[in-house]
């Protein structure tokens, strides 16, 4: 630890760091409408890779990419 870094943030293992970046590895877009994470479309019941989930969005239901 460097001193003077006190960023609370930083204090996972960089081989925990690396397993969750291999996790996210496939990473959902953001819905260009609404900026909400999009879901998988399997989650959504839709046959796309992702959608938007948000009930509030003009694109909700829709692929996003
Ligand atoms: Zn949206």
């Amino acid at each position: 630890m460097t001193p003077g870094a006190g960023d609370h943030s930083d204090d996972l293992p960089a081989s925990e760091r690396l397993r969750q970046d291999a996790h996210a590895e496939r990473r959902a877009p953001i819905c260009r409408w609404c900026g909400v994470t999009a879901l998988p479309g399997a989650a959504v019941g839709l046959a796309v890779d992702f959608a938007c989930d948000n009930p509030d969005c003009p694109a909700v239901g829709e692929r996003v990419r």
